[in-house]
């Protein structure tokens, strides 16, 4: 467990696949500890954490989720037994995560969506797999306190952070921002388009950035990475990468129809393991649904296929 400044703790925990780890925060409060994130739901997580908390002065008052991807909730039933404290989760982003992780059609509609948009039926179950290795190690807490942005937990401001899940909460307090995925370092958080989910994800994301801009924070911490400086200025970096990105997605289009999966290409490049290829496939459509927005490509869609051309 690390000190940072203003009395925050952080847990790091191992992740099997990049980048390696993610991180969790304890929050000092006149009510206990708030507890963010909880890690992958592996084996041995109710041993790791009550060894992380071992010596923790005070008690965990509750447990925050900030998203439902399984190294964020994977192990918030096993800290909440371990500790009794509520789980608290937006409530957004708790249907999202009954929908993907309780939702016995999921793979089905996966397949389905791979499918038209592109992906060949030889690659699709390999990407369909690949969603549901990490599903034994996401134990997350039936029946949280539900929260909403603007909502307050213990002290802190719940702000909404679109983009890289759709009801993904942050936590804002005097200057320090407790940012999930929504900022990271060095790292751009993906945002890609999922069924089931908002439909212009990457344009919640660059609002959000710009709302993140004039939040003007002193300080953030993230799901992975270190601490961030200047938050407002990764969020300028971040939207240019974006922009950088829509014009390249603009560039691999033509006046043949491409599908999504035909554009992960270019875009993403052709050597990419079914882990790799299954985001860039939905990054690539989050950046194609910006630029039918913007008016910078046209979406086509015909017995069940989807296809982009350039506007
Ligand atoms: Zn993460």
């Amino acid at each position: 467990m690390d000190e940072l400044a203003g009395g925050i703790r952080r847990v790091t925990l191992p992740l099997p696949a990049r980048p390696g780890h993610v991180h969790a925060y304890l929050l000092p409060g006149e009510d206990g500890w708030t507890l963010v994130d909880t890690g992958l739901g592996l084996p041995d997580a109710k041993e790791r954490w009550a060894a992380e908390l071992d010596g923790l002065p005070g008690r965990i008052g509750r447990i925050l989720v900030t998203h439902f991807h399984p190294d964020h909730v994977g192990a918030a039933r096993d800290v909440g037994e371990l500790t009794g404290a509520p789980v608290v989760q937006g409530r957004l982003d708790y249907a999202q995560c009954v929908q993907a992780w309780a939702d016995d059609d999921w793979a089905h509609i996966l397949v389905d969506w791979f499918h038209r948009h592109g992906v060949p039926d030889e690659v699709v179950s390999e990407l369909v797999e690949q969603g549901s290795l990490y599903r034994p190690f996401i134990r997350y807490q039936p029946d949280p306190t539900l929260v909403d942005p603007g909502d307050h937990v213990d002290g802190w401001t719940v702000v909404a952070a679109p983009g890289h899940a759709d009801g993904q909460l942050m936590l804002h307090r005097d200057g320090v921002l407790v940012a999930a995925d929504h900022l990271l370092d060095r790292i751009s958080p993906t945002v890609g388009l999922w069924p089931r989910s908002r439909e212009d994800p990457l344009g919640d994301y660059l609002e959000a950035l710009e709302a993140t801009i004039a939040l003007d924070a002193s300080v953030a911490v993230a799901g992975h990475g270190e601490p961030l400086t200047d938050p407002a200025g990764r969020a300028r970096e971040l939207v240019a990468h974006h922009r950088e990105r829509l014009a390249a997605t603009a560039a691999a289009l033509g006046d043949e129809p491409r599908s999504a999966y035909a554009v992960s290409f270019p875009l993403f490049g052709a050597e990419l393991k079914a882990p790799t290829r299954r985001f860039a496939v939905a990054e690539t459509l989050s950046h194609l649904e910006r630029l039918v927005r913007e008016g910078g490509a046209r979406r086509h869609e015909s017995a069940g296929a989807v296809a982009y051309t350039a506007a």
